[in-house]
């Protein structure tokens, strides 16, 4: 399939839809007799199943968890990005567009990047009017925060909780259509399947997580907001439960997998603990507005704070390397996060890890403490140099801002953030790669969509802190309710889809060999004792630096390890009751099998590229000496891989990138 005959290049806004199309689904009446199913009610399945249901559509949605409150989106602290300028700093339309192709490393589509500038203004506006309770300043605007990557102030923000504030606006915008029957929801629903009739995808198989039991959905449309991958890492900082298998079956039905290798892998996440961790801590990018980050800048000081007969905060400032000021001193603590993640790494390779593991740096809010303290003292006409007063004041600003990051990581580490710096390093985040899709954010599988971190639209190969949510709130709310009227057009007439059909039938009936292997498979070893190993090879072989040996090595340790999967793995109890052994069976399945995805398609970009770093792409001289090096004549172009059986036979399929509004240039922030 030619990839680019879909997609209009350029900020083509007004391309959006075939309208002519369209024009039949204006009258309600033809929306009510078409039925769309939504797997997924984060924040962009969430969105779009309201808006889906609110513009006349029948709307089915599904999740496993066992309230659409508590889909991993929750998760997310620091904010949504929108080009509104309420900071009078210069920001637009544009400059966000600009902002976020840069960030992404000139591996995004423009068209889509502009068309997400576009309507972020509208999200914030949406989210206000739903009673979402953004941060205000003292006048009562919304206020603002700043994150990495950029220079302006656009970044919207619920104290730390942002993600769940705008759930809560998605799930009761849903709760209404629930209420007025419009929206069907299905809890603890997991999809295991897409069912395909005549080329069109025309439902899903599902499993009852508390039953067990098996079920057909029919609809004329499919929707994916499933999430991200990040968990293939099996250490990340992503919600448990966060998995692959609805994309992976997808794509195991004709939908192209794009860009599988870019993972962001944040720089500021509680350092591992131990081997029996299965969870990483995000502390929010938020905290890089006042925190510092640095280590010393001398040896023999590591060693002295390493066995603790130096406390971080007695250590000189002329002895501490603030290494993000010293490299870009444009951007400073706000690069990008591959660019903090990549130096801190650096650093630590160096040998000036902060922690007994040599894998952990500062990040101290010492500064920021003291510069609010004396401005606090100021305005309550106090004494500025009272320096016990000004570290009290201070501190109650850093409160406000931050507390609930403060208390979660004292919580977890056992110190108080206030008064020692806290020690974080680089952790699996998300993930830009996902579901190939067309503008229309449909699949290469006709009536297929996906949205939100499933897919792999707008970030290019590095996403920018506060524009997921952007990102997944656009597509649910703006985009994917009005462009899927143009494939259901069509569908006026169809009537409702049967689900007793062979495709139907096929469909649930490999699902149930599957569930039936891994409760009669009378294997040794645990389902995470195999994820705990993928997770070993892919972090060491294919995380924050890739060369061409470990991911070779990687591909074939994959592929050994998912046969010993099959032959060994246990899982304990039954099909027909609640069993998450069985549930986290199927998704690491799955996950093996995108692992070797993931390390042939960092194989065979042989370039550096936001989170894809290769050892064998760095500039070597100049200015940039050190970075990661672009390679955009050979390059320019999104993966995306069609499946053929084994990860080892996918075909790939090159959209090629046109960049005519950005000039293609190499990335600095210095
Ligand atoms: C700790 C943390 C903090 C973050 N902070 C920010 C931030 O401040 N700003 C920002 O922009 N981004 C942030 N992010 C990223 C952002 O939270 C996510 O990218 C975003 O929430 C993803 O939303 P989503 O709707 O696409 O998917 P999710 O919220 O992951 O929802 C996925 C949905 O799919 C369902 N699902 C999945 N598979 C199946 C299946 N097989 N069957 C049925 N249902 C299924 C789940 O039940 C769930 O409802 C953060 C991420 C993390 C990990």
């Amino acid at each position: 399939m030619a990839l680019d005959s879909k997609i209009p290049q350029g900020p083509i806004a007004d391309k959006w839809t075939n309208y002519k199309n369209h024009i039949d689904l204006v009258n309600p009446a033809n929306k009510r007799n078409i039925d769309v199913i939504v797997v997924g009610t984060g924040l962009a399945g969430g969105s779009a199943a309201a808006t889906l249901a609110e513009l006349g559509y029948n709307v089915k949605a599904f999740c496993f968890q066992d309230s659409p409150r508590r889909a991993h989106s929750i998760a997310a602290q620091g904010g949504i990005n929108a080009a509104k300028n309420y900071q009078g700093d210069g920001d637009s339309t544009y400059r966000l567009f600009y902002d976020t192709v840069k960030g992404g490393d000139y591996r995004s589509r423009e068209a889509n990047v502009y068309r997400l500038a576009e309507v972020s203004a509208n999200i914030i506006d949406q989210c206000v009017a739903q009673g979402v309770p953004f941060a205000r300043e003292y006048g009562g605007l919304l206020d603002n925060r700043s994150f990495g990557g950029v220079l302006v102030s656009r970044t919207f923000y619920a104290a730390g909780q942002t993600g769940q504030q705008l759930l809560l606006g998605a799930y009761s915008a849903m709760n209404r259509q629930i209420g007025r029957g419009k929206i069907k929801m299905y809890n603890r629903h997991e999809m295991l399947d897409v069912v395909k009739v005549d080329g069109k995808a025309r439902g899903i198989i599902t499993r009852n997580l508390i039953t067990g039991e098996i079920e057909r959905h029919s609809a004329h449309a499919v929707v994916l907001g499933t999430g991200g991958y990040g968990n293939v890492f099996f250490l990340s900082t992503n919600a448990m439960g966060s998995n692959v298998t609805a994309a992976w079956k997808a794509h195991k039905r004709g939908a192209y997998f794009a860009n599988p290798c870019y993972t962001q892998i944040h720089p500021t996440c509680i350092p591992v603990s131990g081997d029996h961790q299965s969870k990483l801590t995000l502390m929010s990018e938020s905290l890089r507005n006042d925190g510092r980050i640095w280590v010393p800048k001398h040896m023999k000081d590591v060693e002295a704070i390493r066995n603790r007969t130096l406390m971080p905060k007695d250590l000189a400032e002329d002895d501490r390397d603030y290494y993000l000021e010293r490299r870009y001193p444009a951007f400073g603590n706000l690069v990008p996060r591959d660019v903090a993640s990549r130096a801190a790494k650096e650093r630590c390779d160096a040998g000036f890890g902060v922690n007994a593991t040599g894998e952990a740096v500062f990040l101290d809010f010492a500064s920021a403490i003291q510069r609010y303290g004396k401005e606090a003292a100021h305005v309550k006409g106090l004494d500025e140099n009272d320096a016990a007063l000004v570290k009290k004041l201070g501190q109650e600003v850093i409160k406000n801002k931050y507390g609930n990051l403060f208390q979660m990581y004292e919580k977890i580490v056992d110190q108080d953030p206030y008064n020692t710096p806290m020690m974080i390093y680089p952790a699996v985040h998300y993930t830009m790669g996902g579901i190939w899709v067309d503008y229309n954010l449909m699949t290469t599988v006709p009536g297929l969509y996906c949205i939100g971190e499933a897919n792999f639209s707008d970030h290019g190969a590095n996403r920018l802190g506060a524009s997921a949510l952007m990102q997944g709130l656009a597509d649910g709310y703006f985009v994917l309710p009005y462009t899927i009227g143009d494939y259901l057009s069509d569908d006026i007439r169809t009537g409702t889809i049967p689900t007793d059909s062979k495709e139907f039938e096929e469909a649930e009936n490999e699902v149930k060999e599957k569930l039936n292997f891994f409760v009669t498979n009378k294997g040794k070893h645990s389902v995470d004792y195999f994820h705990k190993k993928l997770g070993k090879i892919m972090w060491n072989k294919v995380g924050m630096a890739r060369n061409v040996k470990g991911l070779t090595e990687a591909i074939s340790e994959i592929k050994a390890l998912r046969t010993a999967f099959w032959k060994d793995v246990k899982v304990p109890g039954t099909n027909e009751e609640y069993n998450e052994e069985l549930a986290k069976a199927g998704r690491v399945a799955d996950f093996l099998e995108l692992g070797e995805l993931f390390a042939k398609d960092a194989l065979n970009r042989e370039e550096s590229c936001g989170g894809h770093f290769r050892e064998d792409a760095v500039e070597l001289d100049g200015e940039q000496k050190g970075e990661a090096k672009r390679d955009d004549e050979n390059f320019a172009y999104v993966s995306a891989w069609e499946y053929k059986g084994e990860p080892s036979d996918a075909v790939l399929h090159k959209e090629q990138l046109e960049f005519k509004d950005i000039e293609l240039k190499q990335r600095s922030y210095k």
